[in-house]
């Protein structure tokens, strides 16, 4: 029992206390501790977090099918009344409630199991209305588990016709979630403070907040659950592309980066250099870089270009500019605090650094070597940091380059990037194979005094309206050529009656002296799956390629010996090599120009394409093979794949098809992640939402005029800390 308030005391708050956004859900009615404690696994605390979980979809409950209506997989809703209430326990234990409805134009049956506290909850003659997927038993349509509305019930008032179907956690039920966005629109008075001014609300055709939240948790008409969507997917793409701006901005002011002149005869040093002249998209691009390069400010680059279409040369034509040009100390402040240090006796004056970043250790030692064959004779000092080097070796080389003495650094993004590894003049940072770079990430490279122009490469284009809204503060360029003489891959789907002659195809090619992959598919590269890839070599070994020397490679291998067989394969003492998907990325041995990819159905589209660069390298027609585990079911990816080598258009089919957030790698690259905005489905409002951004952020750049106060507050309450930009107030 509670003890009753000291005299003169304020009585303590009670349930009739008016609640407000802030208050914490537990407080509310119909929701109470227990939920409470629930709900605190979707982070929803107070009010206020309730009102701004939207739903993930939408169940028409409008009750408006008829028993005709029904088909087989299609969701639909049926109003009737209850004429009968069964439940029984089946032969296998498990309680089974059966409910007849009586509808419009015939019987329809909802079952239960395992659901007993369901029982009570149907009477012979309530109105209800159910929803869920029809499903023909024999006579009878039946619906397992619908969800049910009852007519002139007090479990939802304000139950519409359409459902809201949540985002959920472990443990949280839908009914939960339900009550506790219900109980807040019910019973909170106030409202969150509208973003938008009116008549921006008013030109844009955006719902007012209040509408728009009951709207969007409670729609009355579907038009009406896209009317309230699109305000928050718009108002959250307006306010991410303000965030980028805005961190862009502080960037570009803060931070000063190495001036980088490449003159024409530099230009033409360098280009020199390749054994083969730049296509016009790599002359392009390299221009692009030269040009920002050229400003104090740090580089902020995107470089997009389908796989084998020379993303490499680009990069390393970047890194032999800022390796050649020597570090100016006359605008060093330090250098200007001690004037006395002059004239130091430099036979070599320091000049700039350069590293690249490769996702796998393998590709950092292909770079190395590509650079090595480049530089052979140039006086630039390139070094290879990677795990696994013995740690003399690596205390040498992060002393050349501390001393500056390392001009360029090849390495694993770990390393390189490490707390131990400084540079003494890095002037550039090349990010090569990383779609899961996101905006965070380069925050947190950019810190310090001096920084690096950074170069990002993805060869998982990404169409434009995404990478404006993944990628926003970033500049893009494409490489949108292949250096001349490259065939697009021919490929086929391989379905298991077709193997054998695969497999006699193969054997042809590989006979006239062409040299293989074959691919299969590892998740985590355990001892099973390493066993089942052994006994894969066999079988080949031992049967259709009996005739070739095979080689072996995967993700367990020590590096040195991937390095090793890579190094076989490449001087062609291997004809075959089998390989999960470690060489998925960027892995260059022109000369391997056909590949068998096993299990192809257990790969991502881009994944798959990916692989398929491996054999368009050179001037002889690569030919993949795509070997699905039955030729009669049509895997959607395959069928795209085999269509087109087109990257570009691939990456939208696998949009389509996988959507967005793991194309990019939103969640584990540190990109932005989006609560509602779809981006593809939303591309128009993406595009939107951009255009006005940039023009607001034009007019006004730190939102200072007071109509926008409210926005400005909710970007730095979203984004202010992840992107630098400060705190609110
Ligand atoms: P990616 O863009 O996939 O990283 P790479 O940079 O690995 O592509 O280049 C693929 C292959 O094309 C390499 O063997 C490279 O030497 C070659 N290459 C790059 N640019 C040209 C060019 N302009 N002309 C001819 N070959 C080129
Ligand atoms: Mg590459």
């Amino acid at each position: 029992m509670d003890a009753s308030p000291a005299a003169g005391q304020p009585p303590s708050p009670h349930a009739d206390r008016p609640r407000s956004l802030s208050t914490p859900l537990e407080r509310l009615p119909g929701v109470g501790t227990a939920r409470a404690e629930k709900l605190v696994r979707l982070e929803l605390v107070t009010a206020s977090d309730a009102l701004m979980h939207f739903p993930r979809e939408y169940r028409d409950f409008s009750g408006a099918h008829a028993v005709a209506d029904f088909r087989e997989g299609e969701h639909a809703s049926i109003a009737g009344e209850v004429t009968s209430v069964a439940a029984r326990t089946t032969a296998g234990g498990r309680p089974l409630l059966t409910v007849l409805l009586a509808c419009r134009d015939g019987n329809v049956r909802a079952v239960w199991f395992n659901m007993p506290f369901m029982n009570r909850r149907f009477a012979a003659g309530m109105r209800v209305v159910i929803a869920g997927m029809p499903k023909k038993s024999g006579l009878i349509w039946e619906l397992n588990h619908p969800e049910v509305r009852w007519l002139s019930s007090e479990e939802q008032p304000h139950a519409s016709d359409w459902l809201a179907i949540y985002p959920l956690a472990e443990g949280v039920p839908q009914a939960v979630v339900r009550a506790a966005v219900q109980a807040a629109l019910t019973h909170v008075a106030d409202l969150p403070a509208e973003a938008f001014p009116p008549d921006v609300l008013a030109a844009k055709s955006l719902l007012p907040i209040g509408e728009a939240l009951r709207e969007i948790h409670c729609p009355s008409s579907q038009s009406m659950i896209d009317a309230a969507r699109r305000r928050f997917v718009y108002q959250e793409l307006f306010m991410l592309q303000l965030a980028l701006r805005m961190h862009r901005e502080r960037q570009q002011r803060d931070h000063a980066a190495p001036t980088i002149d490449i003159d024409a005869r530099l230009d033409s040093r360098i280009r020199a250099r390749f054994p083969f002249p730049f296509t016009p998209a790599q002359r392009r691009v390299c221009g692009e870089i030269a040009a920002d390069m050229r400003c104090p400010r740090p580089m902020n680059r995107l470089l997009q270009g389908d796989v084998g279409s020379g993303k490499t040369a680009v990069a390393i034509y970047a890194m032999l500019a800022v390796a050649a040009t020597p570090v100016k100390m006359d605008g060093d402040p330090s250098a200007r605090e001690e004037p006395t240090t002059a004239a130091k006796p430099a036979e070599k004056p320091l000049r700039h650094q350069a590293a690249i970043m490769a996702p796998t250790e393998l590709l950092a030692r292909q770079h190395m070597a590509t650079l090595e064959r480049l530089l052979a004779g140039s006086g630039v000092e390139v070094q290879l940091l990677v795990g696994g080097q013995p740690a003399k070796e690596r205390k040498r080389i992060l002393a050349r380059m501390q001393s500056g003495e390392a001009g360029i650094v090849v390495g694993t993004q770990a390393l390189v990037c490490g707390e131990t590894a400084k540079f003494r003049n890095l002037g550039l940072v090349v990010i090569d194979e990383q779609h899961r770079f996101g905006v965070l990430q380069r925050a947190t490279l950019q810190q310090g005094g001096t920084d690096p122009h950074v170069l990002v490469m993805t060869a998982t284009p990404i169409p434009r309206t995404i990478a404006h809204a993944v990628y926003g503060d970033l500049d893009v360029s494409v490489l949108d050529e292949q250096p001349p003489g490259r065939q697009p891959v021919r490929t086929y789907r391989v379905g298991p009656e077709q193997l054998d002659q695969w497999w006699q195809f193969c054997c042809k090619k590989l006979a006239e002296g062409r040299q293989g992959y074959v691919v299969v598919p590892a998740v985590d590269e355990s001892k099973r799956e390493l066993a089942s890839i052994s006994s894969t070599l066999e079988a080949l070994a031992n049967g259709p390629l009996e005739a070739f020397r095979l080689g072996l490679v995967h993700g367990r291998m020590k590096p040195k010996e991937k390095a090793a067989i890579m190094d076989s394969f490449r001087a062609g003492e291997i004809d075959v090599l089998l390989a999960t998907s470690v060489i998925e990325v960027g892995i260059d041995v022109p000369q391997a120009t056909i590949m068998t990819i096993l299990d192809a159905d257990s790969f991502g589209l881009a994944q798959l394409h990916q692989l398929r660069g491996r054999v368009a390298r050179g001037p002889t027609q690569g030919i993949c093979g795509a070997v699905t585990a039955s030729a009669d079911s049509s895997v959607p990816r395959i069928e795209a794949f085999v269509a087109t080598t087109d990257g570009f258009a691939l990456a939208e089919q696998d949009l389509l098809l996988r959507g967005p957030g793991e194309l990019v790698g939103t969640r584990q690259s540190g990109a932005p992640p989006l609560y509602l905005a779809d981006l593809l489905r939303d591309s128009s409002v993406v595009a939107e939402a951009r255009r006005d951004a940039l023009e607001l952020f034009a007019r006004d750049p730190s939102l200072s005029a007071p109509s926008w106060s409210r926005l400005r507050e909710l970007i730095l309450k979203r984004w202010g800390e992840q992107l630098g930009l400060g705190k609110v107030g």
